[in-house]
């Protein structure tokens, strides 16, 4: 048995993400078992740039609301308790909505995360007509 005791928060970086950014690593498994679980904090209008999970990635919102949104897809807006789950290797972003702050639980498994471009504000916001 090992005890694992907190780690500091690390700030986003600017490459992977647009804003305000910060993350805790909760768990950080080693083979057999690969699984990583990071609790992400994004301040309004932050979020990842796009980027893909060679094994997916489960986000489970703990506070606030979010938007998220995959290649080709419409932007979701997502709230405490909800769980997103985006399959192996689908094109998506995560982050806050842009007037409030947003944080989730982050659940993957292994380091083959492949990061592309930011975010733009086209691509970014509530969804077309979505009132509050
Ligand atoms: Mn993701």
């Amino acid at each position: 048995m090992e005890i694992q005791y907190r780690q500091s928060t690390v700030k986003g970086p600017a490459e992977w993400f647009t804003g305000d950014v910060h993350f805790d690593v909760v768990f950080r498994g080693e083979d057999p078992m690969r699984t990583r679980v990071n609790t992400v904090r994004f301040a309004p209008g932050a979020r990842t740039a796009w980027h893909s999970h060679a094994n997916g990635q489960a986000l489970h919102v703990t506070d606030g609301v979010g938007l998220v949104r995959s290649r080709g897809g419409e932007v979701v807006v997502i709230r405490p308790g909800d769980v997103v789950w985006t399959p192996p290797g689908e094109e998506h972003w995560h982050g806050a909505a842009p007037d409030r702050f947003m944080a989730h639980t982050a659940i993957w498994e292994g380091d083959e995360t492949t990061w592309g471009a930011h975010v733009t504000d086209d691509e970014y916001g509530y969804p077309e007509g979505w009132t509050a």
